[in-house]
């Protein structure tokens, strides 16, 4: 492990070093419930890759990534019957980035009062 990955969190639950419940896993990506959710089902998804986030990251990674989001949708959908989906990506501290390590935020609703927005 690279001295930039020591300390990440997303790289110990990817290593198995951190518990986390997959929903989702091919040989790029990474799924996993957040730990704190702020609805019934949010999930992250994260390249298997170090990337701290959308600047620092190759285009083949990001699009990996990225185009792996409609089958995490899916999955999330098929389990939490929600009523819609957001997808949100946050960059650098001033945009909410706690974790630096690239990831998607998959949120989903289900109306007025669910907790978020
Ligand atoms: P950010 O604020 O960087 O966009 O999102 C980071 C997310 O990672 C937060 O929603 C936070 O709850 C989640 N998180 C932080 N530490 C852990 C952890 O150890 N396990 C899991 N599953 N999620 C985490
Ligand atoms: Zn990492």
């Amino acid at each position: 492990m690279s001295q930039e990955t020591n300390d990440c969190i997303f790289c110990k639950i990817l290593a198995g070093e951190i518990p986390s419940a997959k929903v989702y896993e091919d040989e790029n990506v990474f799924a996993f419930l957040d730990i704190s959710q702020v609805t019934k089902g949010h999930t992250l998804v994260i390249p298997k890759a170090h990337h701290k986030n959308i600047y620092e990251t190759p285009a083949p990674v990001a699009e990996k990534l990225f185009s792996s989001v409609p089958k995490v949708a899916n999955a999330i959908k098929e389990a939490y019957s929600p009523a819609g989906l957001n997808v949100l990506n946050n960059n650098e501290e001033a945009a909410g980035q706690s974790v630096f390590h690239l990831h998607i935020h998959l949120i989903p609703r289900y109306g007025k009062g669910d907790g978020f927005g």
